[in-house]
């Protein structure tokens, strides 16, 4: 049998939230899955249960052979006995203690020389040496980010919960901490769960990803899958697919889907595209549109070769976001680079090119 954390909870709140999530995770090797999903979903709900903060009569969870909680069979595992490491949205650092202090808080329990010792590797290990003795208060954001995972692993514990750990960072340290931290999640080999709600972030930090919808775990998988191939209209919205049209199936093989959405014609990989189904979602992803100018010769492979006109031109980060009329309205993303090469301005006429593989197809019964 292979090593899951197997998760199930069901709970009602005075304010109508119901979460009712199912989960499992392998264990072995050790993986960071991404809850990923809107505010108010429940993520920090299934967090806080995974550590035994929040009960309820519906839920059983097993860590490995381990059950920790079973409530119908009066089973409960009080949290510090799980051995879990749950890092807070808000880091929750005592503010009386200073930075070693906050770390040896972890260490309790532990005897005063094995407390110094871990301590201070702890201290080494976080680059944390010269600030030993400041207070909370006087500390950057990514230092007190260093400062509260430094506390939470010193226990070592057999899981790593993180709560949002960047969302208290201004952009460029959160920039520059998402790179540190994914190095340290790697580096640890226990088994991740980690808040997010920004897709660079997961696609940065995720092994797999559990999209959280409403209480409810409605996908799951690895993260480019589940971000180019959602299985429902709103899952596309909530890990935000650019292009979401309807279409209509005009002709399937095994091989291939040709359809029509508003004016263009679009041809999709069939993968398991249901044979009798003659409605659809087209799902296209920002960056999986290449833009020509139209009257360049294509040599490119692409299946899709869509004529259309440049609406408007935006910045995101450091990429621009091109909206486009091809008969349906079509986003494509584009580095600075590619867009200064090709000059675009708004009511170009360009070429869009979109491979088959990349338009996702979310079948539709009418
Ligand atoms: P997320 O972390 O995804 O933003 P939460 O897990 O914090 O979402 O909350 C999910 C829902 O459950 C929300 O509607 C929230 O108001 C409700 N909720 C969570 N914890 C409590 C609680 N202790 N008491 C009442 N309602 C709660
Ligand atoms: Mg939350």
């Amino acid at each position: 049998m292979v090593a899951a954390l197997n998760f199930h909870f069901r709970k009602t709140f005075p304010n109508g939230a119901l979460i009712d999530a199912d989960l499992q995770i392998r264990l072995d090797p050790p993986t960071v899955t991404v809850l990923f999903g809107p505010s108010g979903a429940g993520k920090t709900t299934i967090l806080r249960a995974l550590a035994g903060l929040e009960r309820s009569a519906n839920s059983v969870i097993r860590f490995g052979r381990e059950t920790w909680v079973d409530q119908n069979n009066g089973m409960f595992i009080p949290p510090q006995r799980r051995r879990i490491g749950f890092l807070f949205q808000d880091y929750a650092l005592f503010s009386h203690l200073t930075v070693e202090g906050n770390i040896r808080y972890g260490l309790r329990g532990l005897s005063a020389n094995e407390q110094l010792l871990r301590t201070s590797e702890l201290l080494e290990r976080f680059q944390l040496q010269d600030l030993a003795t400041r207070h909370p208060h006087q500390l950057s954001g990514g230092q007190k980010q260093r400062v509260a995972l430094a506390r939470t692993l010193a226990p070592q514990p057999r899981l790593l919960l993180l709560d949002e750990p960047l969302s208290a960072l201004d952009g460029p340290t959160r920039e520059a901490l998402r790179g540190e931290l994914r190095n340290l999640l790697s580096s640890l080999s226990i088994p991740v769960l980690l808040v997010t709600h920004d897709r660079m972030e997961a696609l940065a930090l995720g092994d797999e990803i559990a999209i959280v919808s409403e209480g409810r775990i409605v996908q799951h998988g690895p993260i480019e899958e589940v971000f180019r191939r959602p299985l429902t209209p709103a899952i596309a919205k909530i890990v935000a697919v650019e292009t979401v049209q309807r279409a209509r199936v005009l002709q399937a093989d095994e091989e291939l889907v040709t359809l029509v959405a508003g004016e263009a014609r679009l041809i999709a990989a069939a993968r398991d595209f249901p044979s009798d189904v003659k409605e659809a979602f087209v799902c296209i992803r920002a960056e999986d549109v290449l833009l020509l100018k139209s009257l360049e010769t294509v040599s490119a492979s692409a299946r899709n070769r869509l004529p259309g006109i440049v609406k408007s031109l935006m910045h995101e980060g450091p990429m621009w976001r091109i909206e486009l009329d091809c008969g349906i309205p079509l986003t494509a993303l584009l580095t600075r680079q590619a867009c200064e090469e090709l000059a675009l301005q708004e009511n170009d006429r360009v070429l869009a090119m979109i491979k088959a593989m990349n338009v996702h197809l979310i079948p539709r019964s009418s």
